[in-house]
């Protein structure tokens, strides 16, 4: 149950200046183009059916902030022109949200410290099985340096923001969503109980994933996706994590109700209290 006064602390974050909200990819984990796929989405020539890996990248003043280090995080940092990284935040385990995390060695080589990762601890166990060579004891040179904070629903604080977990369900992979102020981002989920549906009302501006149109086990449908930005009330939802099978991004964003967009990779936000 989330309390008035933590709804007020999250909506205070945003009193001083807006949140950047820039989506640094927003395909689904094969991405768009998909390899070898000659279908009439893989082969659009426009732009905005190039699809990265799902991540956003949040700014607020000097503060920068990602969720999920993907497998074009590296690409993604360089095309985002990202020179400093505060933190990172992490939904959940699957390759296609954690596989870029060795190349935060970057920010650690200029910034001189471990980057905060911030995960559940079923997260954190994935991590440390995953990148076993940057938390041992013994340490080749040049590593990943990563100081692994806890995700377990407390309001998480960075710098000046106070950041929300809602947890919502991937099948039955619990992953984790975040809201700052009135902003939500929500990636990898067909399921949300109705208290953590609680902790994202009052947001206007939602980002949701929506796969396809085709009922998928652990992704919600563009009409899925529709239905819960109306249910949720919020003013604007932008729909992510997007496969080939969806469509053209022209034809298939032209067909949406006013206030609800699908999201593109460079596509930036400007979210106020
Ligand atoms: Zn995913
Ligand atoms: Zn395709
Ligand atoms: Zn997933």
């Amino acid at each position: 149950m989330i309390l008035n006064w933590e709804k007020e602390m999250i909506l205070q974050s945003l009193k001083h200046y807006p949140l950047k909200v820039t989506f640094l990819g927003t395909g689904t984990s094969q991405g768009v183009p998909m390899i070898a796929c000659n279908c009439r989405v893989c082969t659009s020539p426009d732009p905005l059916d190039k699809r990265l890996r799902s991540s956003i990248l949040i700014q607020h003043g000097p503060l920068n902030i990602v969720v999920d280090t993907t497998p074009d995080f590296r690409y993604q940092m360089l095309r985002a022109h990202v020179t400093h990284l505060d933190a990172v935040l992490i939904t959940h385990h699957h390759k296609d949200h954690i596989a870029g995390m060795d190349d935060v060695r970057a920010f650690n080589y200029f910034q001189h410290e471990p980057i905060d990762i911030y995960a559940t601890e079923p997260t954190q166990e994935a991590i440390l099985r995953e990148f076993p060579y940057a938390f041992g004891a013994y340490r080749y040179p040049g590593v990943p340096q990563i100081d692994l904070k806890i995700i377990n629903g407390a309001i998480i604080p960075i710098g000046d923001l106070f950041i929300q977990p809602i947890q919502v369900m991937h099948y039955k992979l619990p992953v984790t969503g975040f809201r700052i102020g009135n902003f939500t981002y929500i990636t990898d989920a067909n399921y949300i109980a109705p208290e953590e549906k609680n902790k994202i009302l009052g947001s206007e501006v939602l980002v949701v994933n929506a796969l396809r149109y085709k009922d998928h086990i652990s992704h919600f449908t563009l009409p899925e996706a529709l239905a819960l930005a109306d249910e949720l009330g919020v003013k604007r939802a932008y729909f992510t994590h997007i496969s080939h099978q969806l469509g053209r991004h022209e034809e298939v964003n032209g067909s949406l109700p006013p206030g609800r967009f699908l999201a593109h990779d460079g596509l930036e936000l400007e979210i106020t209290a």
